[in-house]
């Protein structure tokens, strides 16, 4: 028998969340299916509620990168059983409306009605809870949940397919060189794709130092706009304008203008909210999470490398508070709600090498950061 509550990561007010105890989520359509969530992420869009700068009521879950193993499922779903292994899109979509027969599943018209678009946790995208929680469910879900590999391997990789920001370089092909403004994780996941993608380069501009740093070790060319005009600096070193440009921060209009050929392509990464009021810039995951998966598993791709720290659901309060402050290198943290991390898979070595490595430039570059064992990386998972 099941349990009837779960744990779960709610908004209460303005920088507060609090893992509290929650009804299970429950079949409500035959389509339907319950995924016991074994990693979900911390993106920097639960940030603008968190901050009470949304509309968001208290008793919302966040939580809308995620994935894990389907628990219950509905019974009109045909192309997943139980125990599979799944990941899915930050948007929910039903897979039959006209947009997403266009492959434009972040404006899917068939999830939340009297808007184009719905997403898991997150305020005005429809009434799906979030995944920062034991359980989570997920509506048609045959179209929805993308099988992965069965194990525990690769798990931190494939948790960013959820919201892999890299692909809105439309149209962009191989041996173009690109800039990218903001190094963030959406920054560097834009860069990373580029780089997949077979950028002849990447520049990526910002001014944090362990930032710039994890970008040249993916093989871009790091610019720091404190040391001179970023746009001066690019231009400079690639000969000439670069042929795309995207902005991941928000603050660099005029530079990505000035940086770029005439006639190319500009782009900007827009998150949930801001991507429905611009229509544009705002990810259509289904539209490539199966081939990014892909090259996860040929082993071409490891996105973990902007995971800065993986915890247990009960310090979510903490991580979310010292991620608002980027504090102590909160950059991109994984939750796993049921535990279950705490063996040392080859994944998992994988990735507390990279969240040591992108502390250890932490410690070098500010002096400030403390390492608090019980709450940093998965040896203290349960
Ligand atoms: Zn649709």
């Amino acid at each position: 028998m099941a349990p009837s509550t779960m744990k779960a990561v709610n908004y209460v007010g303005p920088h507060k969340v609090r893992v509290q105890e929650v009804e299970m989520p429950k079949l409500e359509h035959p389509d339907d299916i319950i995924v016991k969530v074994t990693t979900a992420a911390i993106c920097g869009s639960d940030l603008h509620m968190y901050e009470g700068r949304t509309a968001a009521e208290p008793g919302i879950t966040f939580g809308h990168e995620n994935m894990g193993i389907v628990e219950e499922l509905g019974e009109g779903v045909t192309l997943l059983k139980k125990g599979d292994r799944v990941v899915m899109p930050f948007n929910v979509a039903d897979g039959r409306c006209r947009n997403c027969d266009e492959g434009k599943t972040a404006f899917c018209t068939g999830v939340n009605p009297g808007f184009a678009g719905g997403a898991y946790g997150y305020v005005a995208m429809g009434p799906y809870r979030g995944g920062q929680a034991q359980y989570i469910r997920v509506p048609y879900a045959d179209f929805n949940a993308l099988l992965l590999p069965p194990g525990t391997e690769h798990e931190a990789d494939f948790v960013l397919l959820a919201g892999w920001h890299g692909v809105e370089i439309s149209g962009f092909k191989s041996g173009e060189s690109i800039a990218v403004f903001g190094a963030g994780p959406v920054g560097l996941m834009a860069a990373y794709s580029a780089q997949l993608r077979g950028a002849s380069r990447v520049f990526v501009v910002d001014r944090v130092p362990e930032r710039l740093a994890v970008a040249k070790k993916i093989g871009c060319t790091p610019i720091d706009f404190t040391k001179g005009d970023a746009v001066d600096q690019i231009i400079r070193l690639n000969g000439g304008e670069v042929d795309r440009s995207v902005d991941a921060a928000w603050e660099f209009l005029d530079s990505m203008c000035q940086v770029i050929c005439p006639q190319h392509q500009l782009v900007r990464i827009a998150n949930l909210r801001q991507g429905l009021s611009l229509a544009t810039g705002q990810c259509n995951v289904k539209a490539y999470n199966r081939y990014l998966r892909d090259l996860i598993i040929a082993g071409k791709a490891k996105p973990s490398f902007v995971v800065s720290h993986e915890i247990r659901l009960d310090h979510a309060e903490v991580a979310y508070e010292k991620f608002d402050k980027r504090e102590d290198g909160y950059t991109k943290v994984l939750i796993h709600p049921n535990g279950g991390f705490e063996s040392t898979t080859v994944s998992q070595k994988f990735i507390s090498l990279n969240s040591l490595q992108v502390l250890s430039f932490l410690l070098n570059f500010s002096g400030t950061a403390t390492l608090e064992p019980n709450v940093y990386f998965n040896t203290n998972i349960r």
